[in-house]
């Protein structure tokens, strides 16, 4: 069968240091990963087990690019995070296994409609409207393990502005990357293309047309956009 129209194409994210794309698959996102962020965002995270919610694959932002501000929103918020690249199938992984299945990592920004979030959980709705837009997924480029080890500890930050807004550390993740894999592959099979945004750290806040947002994690690079207007 013939296609009636030409299907969008994969979307690929660059690769350090190589001339070759990373083809997304699915993009999963872990919610409420760190203490500080799950507090500030009303919730104890004693005993909560991981929860995931996903992105579009073309929902993503390429390194350097604008950041279209999106509609029906005024409290659009910055999460910065480790996101890890899969690079091979797995389904029932166990976690001491699990760093095998890491083609690589990169910078991401989960970018939330805090304002629709919050009407959504109060409503007891689903979050695509919240987390699943347009240009909601910014990402530097994927380094690939074999090049920059496997991370585990390590700063990530965000500025907005030139002024820090988030601060942490890997290591503060509560649910560690192999623990991730290891439950999201009981969920749903892994498959190569596919990236996990691990959770993001305490200071979130509302960024606004104008705003640069720059993000990093130690190792990786600076995950720079601008946010505009269309
Ligand atoms: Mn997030």
């Amino acid at each position: 069968m013939q296609p009636v129209f030409i299907p969008q194409p994969n979307t690929l994210i660059a690769i350090h240091a190589s001339q070759a794309g990373f083809p997304v698959r699915r993009i999963y996102c872990v919610g409420r990963n760190y203490a500080a962020h799950a507090k500030e965002m009303g919730v104890d995270p004693a005993h909560e087990a991981p929860f995931f919610f996903s992105k579009p694959a073309d929902a993503v932002v390429a390194n350097g690019a604008d950041i279209v501000y999106p509609p029906r929103t005024k409290n659009l918020h910055h999460e910065i995070e480790l996101v890890v690249a899969i690079g091979k199938a797995g389904y029932n992984i166990n976690p001491n296994t699990a760093e095998q299945y890491i083609y690589g990592y990169a910078v991401g920004n989960d970018l939330t409609r805090r304002d629709l979030q919050a009407k959504a959980k109060q409503l007891r709705q689903p979050w695509e409207t919240s987390k699943a837009f347009d240009c909601s997924a910014p990402i530097s480029k994927i380094f690939p393990a074999t090049q920059v080890g496997h991370i585990r500890t390590g700063a990530i930050w965000l500025k907005v502005n030139n002024e820090i807004r988030q601060q942490a550390d890997i290591g503060d993740l509560i649910w560690s990357i192999p623990k991730l894999i290891a439950e999201l592959s009981c969920l749903f099979e892994l498959k190569a293309g596919d990236l996990i945004f691990t959770g993001t750290p305490a200071g979130v806040a509302a960024v606004e047309p104008g705003d640069l947002i720059e993000g990093y994690v130690d190792g990786l690079e600076v995950l720079s956009n601008r946010i505009v207007i269309k």
